[in-house]
């Protein structure tokens, strides 16, 4: 298998200190190729070869920019089925996950900011016959962007096509778990003629490659997605060198659902979101919330249906949920699966780790578990699992939901399940989340404002939001 090295001026190389890690296939516990252990040399490394790209990229017409986004685009699309095999092996997610989301997405984002930033434009303010205003907004220059393992390639695209369409250079970290895609796409951008310099990858720990990344005072801004208590970390460090800062963090979702629901589709719909990609999606409805009148035929379906997922090889295209991302997670999941027993809670399905045999015997596999009977405040309720766990909670009222929606620290996104138009659009106002689903659930327009109140984040993702956080407005105001 391919060895892993960082793309730094638009070569391929070890780090600095010849170190490595290994990286490991979490459907088999075992290691399968290497990646630099990256430091602080390398990320200085990747800044002056930004340094040396970033005025001719900064200053290109941005069709031509544009064009070489689509490039990449192109090109991803035509290696989806390597791709999808690449993000499968090191995430431990289904391969058909892969195949119809992550790399297709990540294809999106290519697409959808190269033809975005041809139609971003900024503003002008005429002062009656006074004086006239216009706006530029202009490449921030160098920008650091930090990625998560659960959505590798599909976060990573995310952040770096919206950051090189506006005329940055980018120094990028991927998560040290997850690295193959991004060594990937650096290939890949290189073919489409990306020209050295402007997109950079240095791999390695987030603490020392990340750290260096949000600590050096020649890039300018950071968007990071990942853990909140990393973001704390990250704002420490960034803030007080006023870096501009997008953070994209954790969540603790609500689905709540009323008796006036579309009952079958709000099952089904509930299973993707409480066990998609093994709860590994920052936007999972964690905690369901179900009106009495209809909890118990909603339990016995949503259990039922729960103990018909297929768990197993990740590479088997009918598996609906693969491994956990690592033997860490796979503690920290059983952890809380232990916890919720001891909080009260009565398993209904799951709460145990899944041996498997043969090649999978040593992989990170986790019931589907669903717990009921728990105290909205628990502990189980308030912090981030972000694994296959889910909550049962009944509630009478709008006034009590909204209540128990609203406890949690984080503010990411909350699903709604009714029928009645005005509830829909009372409670939707009510909750305290940046993304509020009614009757559906990770539905994007990538045009919309994406993140979260609260501890979920800072800042918005998307669209026109992207562009302005990747540039810096200047005013310019011309006495007439
Ligand atoms: P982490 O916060 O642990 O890591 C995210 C990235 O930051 C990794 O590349 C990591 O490197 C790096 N990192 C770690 N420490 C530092 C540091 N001090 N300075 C700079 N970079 C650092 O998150 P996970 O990878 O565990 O991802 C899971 C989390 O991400 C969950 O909390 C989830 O909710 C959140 N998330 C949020 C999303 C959103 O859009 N709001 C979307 C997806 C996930 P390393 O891998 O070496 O630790």
């Amino acid at each position: 298998m391919e060895i892993i090295n960082n793309y730094i001026n638009g070569t391929f190389i070890p780090s600095t200190t010849g170190g490595v890690l290994p990286l490991i296939n979490p459907a088999t516990g075992k290691k399968y190729t290497t990646l630099p252990d990256s430091d602080q040399m390398d990320v200085r490394l990747a800044i002056e070869a930004a340094k040396k790209a970033s005025s001719k990229w900064g200053a290109m017409d941005v069709q031509q920019r544009s064009v070489v986004l689509n490039k990449i685009a192109d090109y991803l699309e035509r290696d989806l089925e390597e791709l999808a095999f690449a993000e499968s092996t090191d995430t431990g997610k289904p391969l058909s996950i892969a195949k119809t989301i992550d790399i297709p997405r990540a294809v999106e984002n290519f697409r959808f900011f190269a033809a975005g930033v041809l139609h971003f434009a900024s503003e002008s303010h005429l002062m009656g016959k006074k004086a006239v205003n216009y706006t530029v907004r202009e490449p921030i220059g160098i920008v650091g962007c930090i990625s998560p393992w659960n959505l590798p390639l599909y976060l990573f695209s995310w952040k770096i096509a919206p950051a090189l369409a506006t005329g940055n250079c980018v120094i990028a970290k991927p998560s040290e778990l997850t690295p193959m895609t991004a060594h990937m796409l650096c290939k890949i951008s290189q073919e489409a003629g990306l020209p050295p310099g402007v997109l950079n990858v240095v791999h390695g720990l987030g603490s020392k490659v990340g750290k260096a990344i949000v600590a050096d005072p020649e890039i300018s801004a950071i968007s990071f997605t990942g853990g909140t208590h990393t973001g704390k970390d990250i704002a420490s460090v960034a803030a007080p060198m006023f870096k501009k800062l997008s953070l994209e963090l954790g969540g603790k979702n609500p689905n709540i659902i009323f008796e006036d629901c579309n009952f079958d589709e709000a099952v089904q719909i509930t299973m993707k979101s409480s066990f998609s990609n093994q709860g590994q999606i920052c936007l999972c409805g964690s905690r369901v919330f179900v009106q009495k009148s209809i909890y118990q035929k909603f339990k016995e379906v949503f259990v039922k249906k729960t103990l018909a997922l297929k768990l197993g090889d990740p590479m088997n295209m009918k598996t609906d949920m693969g491994a956990l991302i690592s033997e860490d997670h796979l503690k920290k999941v059983i952890y809380y699966g232990k916890l919720a027993v001891e909080e009260g809670g009565k398993v209904l399905t799951g709460g145990n780790r899944l041996l498997m045999d043969d090649d999978l015997k040593e992989g990170y596999f986790y019931a589907p578990t669903i717990i009921e009977d728990l105290e909205y405040d628990c502990r189980t309720n308030r912090e981030e699992i972000f694994g296959p766990i889910v909550t049962l909670t009944p509630f009478d009222s709008e006034e009590e939901v909204i209540n128990y929606a609203n406890s949690s620290t984080y503010g990411l996104s909350a699903t709604i399940w009714t029928n009645n138009l005005s509830r829909a659009h009372r409670i939707a106002m009510e909750i305290k989340c940046g993304i509020i689903w009614v009757n559906t659930w990770l539905l994007r327009d990538l045009r919309t404002p994406f993140g979260g109140m609260k501890q979920s984040g800072v800042g918005r993702e998307g669209g026109e939001e992207a562009f302005r956080f990747f540039t810096e407005p200047k005013n310019i105001c011309i006495k007439i």
